[in-house]
């Protein structure tokens, strides 16, 4: 370490260079040892020297070019080293053999695993409702963008359960949990898989359907809103749970917040004609 901080100084911000550099002058001992020798002796042999001398350039070149290559694959540590830092993907690192470089490449692979998961498991705890388990508003606005880019015929469902309050209020706000889980887990066993489901907030959710029509939303929401209608199975004895759920399209993913809007006048307008059913709003 003292000679590598000694050296600093020489290229202070290539390390590959001070190592040529190095390499580049032990080369020229051997020449530079054979000048002082027939200088101090008198005796010059120009033949002995211009052979060591060419021996001596050939021996720089190709021991510079092999270092070169070797240092190679400390480079491109260093260079994933910095991606995984900047919380990108390594698609692919190089495996070493058993010596110094391999294990700082064995290293690095441990690296990129640790935080590929540990980002994983970030994002993934940023994104779902802990409560239901489904995803969070977060979670669906970073689906929607993915799913809505390039895509033009979705369609977004806002469901607000019917008269929650009361349920809260007259059973326990744990039963107003279990209900919310209930429903979260009956959604998303309703819909494709290529939907996606969130808790939009509250007692909210919302459903985006890629590659669906009004029409067919509708009949897709209808059902779920029937099923639930009838399931005695959602926490709450002897009573039925009901929701709301107001529909509009989304063309675009810079035009859901006007169409979660008009899902949310959809849904207004579903409330106000009686609750416990499907409101579209065409455009
Ligand atoms: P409406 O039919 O008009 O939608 O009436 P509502 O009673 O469902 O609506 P309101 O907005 O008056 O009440 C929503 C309730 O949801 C109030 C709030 O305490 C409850 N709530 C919100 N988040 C949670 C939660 O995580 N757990 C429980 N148990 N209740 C929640
Ligand atoms: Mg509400
Ligand atoms: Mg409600």
């Amino acid at each position: 370490m003292r000679f590598y901080q000694a050296t600093t100084f020489l290229f202070p911000r290539s390390y590959e260079r001070r190592l040529l550099f190095v390499c580049f002058g032990a080369v020229h001992v051997p020449l530079i040892a054979c000048i002082v020798l027939q200088a101090t002796t008198g005796h010059w042999q120009l033949d002995t020297l211009l052979t060591l001398l060419v021996a001596t350039l050939v021996g720089t070149g190709l021991g510079l070019a092999a270092i070169h290559a070797l240092l190679a694959p400390i480079a491109q540590a260093t260079t994933m080293l910095q991606s995984i830092q900047m919380g990108e993907r390594i698609p692919l690192i190089p495996q070493g053999a058993d010596d110094l470089v391999g294990r700082l490449l064995t290293g690095v692979t441990t690296a990129a695993h640790e935080n590929a998961a540990r980002i994983e498991r970030l994002v993934d705890a940023a994104e779902r409702d802990p409560l239901t388990g489904i995803r969070n508003r977060r979670g669906f606005l970073d689906s929607a963008k993915q799913i809505l880019r390039g895509r033009s015929n979705a369609v977004l469902a806002l469901i607000d359960i019917d008269h929650f309050k009361r349920i809260n209020d007259e059973c326990g706000h744990d039963v107003g949990d279990l209900v919310l889980k209930a429903l979260a887990r009956r959604i998303e066993d309703h819909v494709r898989r290529s939907d996606v489901a969130a808790r939009w907030g509250g007692e909210e959710f919302a459903v985006l359907l890629p590659d669906t029509t009004l029409d067919e939303a509708r009949l897709v929401m209808e059902r779920l809103r029937a099923t639930v209608a009838l399931d005695t199975n959602l926490g709450v004895e002897d009573r039925a749970v009901t929701f709301s759920c107001g529909l509009a399209s989304v063309r675009d993913f810079a035009l859901l917040e006007d169409a979660t809007k008009h899902a949310d006048a959809a849904l207004y307008a579903a409330k106000h004609g009686g609750r416990n059913r499907v409101h579209v709003l065409r455009p």
